[in-house]
């Protein structure tokens, strides 16, 4: 039987990773370990494909000239454990294989041994060709065997290399902090982990560093960083992981300058050491509210235009009825011009309404400048000045399709920024291979949740107001004027993407307590959960601010892999589940009782 067949290493040591043998060792004796990739039998001639995480070389036997290895290759099958020793040698003309970085030569087999036997493997490991995702992640020792996600986990680990060495040479100290603590708040819900000893209570899994790093500036540490694990229970999507790794970084005696500059540094060396690429900071800025307005979105895709013009003048006049409520009203009427797209059909007319009312707008008005004609449903409103005004606003020339909302400032914009990248992706409009970074500033402080209806902090509530809206940080402010403390906060977006978010931070405790009463925390309630942050503020914290970058995100880009679980070696799947180890799992009853937890399941019988 197969147990049979095997043997040991024995003392035989490899001398080369199989995708590293090249035509210089033409000649000389190789010993190979790796895994049988293919097997091709023709009879008195077989080829191995033999692969480690280098690549593949081709080992060949033959029945005459090399009948004890030969007789092993015959039991070879696909991922079976292989050592091999050979000679390597030129292949004959014509026999090249230029796919391949060893495709020159190939290695003449004088002993094969078979390390280990495989089961048939459930999905090809050579072949790309998506088996399905449910399996993979089963058997995701298997998975992580193909080169695609192979090249994608050492992209990860130079990347790391990358940002430790960077970040060490600007005299940041990585330091570790815990992950079992109490709630850090960064928006989402904790994971919790009950306490055996102390029966009811709970740490939370850090959502973040956040507080230990403000510490560590209280410290005097002045410069942090660390690659760490964050824990997060939301709901999940393609871009989202409960747990997922950041790279966290914390500055003293810092502004947002400072803090920009540090990491334009950063992306700077990790973009040229990891893919060659030059990037050139600094990077353009843009405050919150104008990525709105131009774009409609706080994470821009600045890789092509199509932008949000405001025509609201155009039609101040307007008498269709739609423009006139939403003007009377305190709204706005946005547009966009879309090149080339003035021969749109009814139906993808009609296909862009549905969108557009998905996005949140109640319609669509479209204008379209087609052979010197304009089409639009609302033509018999339009005056020959507004038709001329639409066009100048938007730059809308002679093929273009002009696309309207008119509503309140928040769904107009939003509605149209969607469409916008949706149409850019199906129009082909979005250059490949650019990376366009920007910075988005001066965020609002507090936004709506719009499960509860209440005030939250937008990023957390460590991040300093502006110094010209401190007045409207009170207890008793009114919603308008919550609504426009603006915050020292920052993201780094990339082609679309939140790559980091940080802020500058508040480091006084009559600040700090004062955002807390804004958010409705009550004193007792503040002491009792950052009681230990405020009184640290009493004992000398310098200014201090800081940033982190979604690691997995980044390298996902970095990789250009289209999901998270393609960078991620052991993911979760969207219902947070490990397909492979089955967590989360039911505990035995002693260990709940242990930790004193009844499941509400339970509570009825007992
Ligand atoms: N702790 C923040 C976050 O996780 C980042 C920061 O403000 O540095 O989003």
């Amino acid at each position: 039987m197969a147990r049979e067949i095997v043997s040991d290493m024995d003392g035989l040591r490899r001398t080369h990773y199989c995708g590293e043998v090249a035509l210089s060792d033409v000649g000389s004796q190789v010993v190979l370990m790796g895994w049988v990739n293919r097997k091709r039998d023709l009879g008195e001639l077989v080829f191995i494909d033999l692969r480690d995480r280098t690549g593949l070389v081709q080992v060949v036997t033959e029945s005459k000239s090399t009948p004890a290895s030969f007789e092993v290759a015959q039991n070879v099958k696909s991922e079976y454990v292989l050592a091999v020793r050979g000679t390597v040698k030129k292949r004959a003309p014509g026999m090249e294989n230029p796919d391949l970085k060893t495709g020159a030569i190939e290695v003449q087999a004088d002993e094969i041994r078979i390390l280990n036997t495989a089961k048939t493997p459930p999905f090809y490991i050579w072949d790309d060709a998506g088996a399905d995702e449910t399996l993979r992640l089963k058997y995701r020792y298997l998975d992580l065997r193909r080169a695609p996600l192979q090249r994608n986990l050492e992209i990860y680990h130079r990347t790391s290399m990358a940002v430790r060495n960077y970040l060490s040479s600007r005299g940041f100290w990585e330091i570790q902090t815990p992950m079992m603590t109490r709630s850090t708040p960064e928006g989402a819900r904790d994971y919790l982990v009950p306490s055996r000893i102390d029966k009811g209570k709970f740490y939370a899994l850090a959502q973040s560093p956040q507080l230990f790093k403000q510490l560590f500036m209280v410290a005097g540490i002045d410069r942090y960083f660390q690659i760490v694990k964050c824990f997060r229970d939301e709901d999940l999507r393609y871009d989202r992981q409960p747990e997922f790794t950041q790279i966290d970084i914390e500055m003293s005696f810092a502004e947002e300058e400072d803090v920009w500059g540090e990491v334009e540094g950063l992306v700077k060396y990790v973009w040229k050491e990891v893919l060659g690429v030059d990037i050139e900071p600094p990077f353009p800025r843009l405050t919150y509210q104008e990525a709105m307005e131009r774009f409609g979105s706080d994470k821009p895709d600045t890789r092509f235009g199509m932008e949000i013009k405001d025509v609201t003048p155009v039609f101040s006049g307007s008498s269709f009825g739609v423009f006139r409520s939403a003007i009377d009203q305190g709204g706005t009427v946005r547009a966009i011009a879309v090149p080339g797209m003035a021969g749109a059909s009814r139906q993808e007319i009609e296909r862009l309404t549905e969108r557009a009312k998905l996005h949140g707008a109640k319609g669509l008005i479209t204008v379209a400048y087609l052979g010197g004609e304009v089409k639009s449903q609302i033509r018999k409103y339009l005056t020959d000045e507004e038709i001329a005004g639409l066009a100048q606003a938007t730059g809308a020339s002679e093929g273009d399709l002009v696309l309207i909302v008119a509503s309140d400032f928040d769904t107009a914009v939003t509605v149209l920024g969607r469409l916008r990248l949706e149409l850019a992706s199906k129009l082909g409009m979005i250059p490949k291979d650019r990376y366009n970074f920007l910075w988005i500033t001066a965020f609002p402080l507090l936004k709506i949740n719009e499960e509860t209806g209440r005030w939250e902090a937008a990023h957390h509530p460590f991040t300093s107001p502006f110094k010209d809206d401190l007045d409207k940080v009170r207890p008793d402010a009114t919603d308008e004027e919550k609504g426009k403390i603006r915050a020292r906060m920052y993201d780094l977006v990339m082609n679309g993407v939140e790559l980091a978010s940080g802020s500058i931070r508040i480091h006084r405790r009559d600040l700090q307590e004062k955002v807390f009463a804004l958010l409705g925390m009550s004193q007792e309630e503040a002491r009792r959960r950052f009681g230990f942050l405020l009184d640290a503020f009493e004992y000398g914290a310098p200014p201090h601010g800081g940033i982190a970058f979604g690691m997995d995100r980044m390298v996902m880009l970095l990789a250009g892999a289209e999901n998270l679980r393609e960078v991620i070696a052991f993911p979760k799947t969207a219902s947070a589940s490990c397909l492979m180890t089955e967590a989360p799992a039911e505990v035995e009853p002693e260990r709940l009782a242990e930790l004193g937890i009844i499941l509400a399941k339970d509570v009825k019988r007992s």
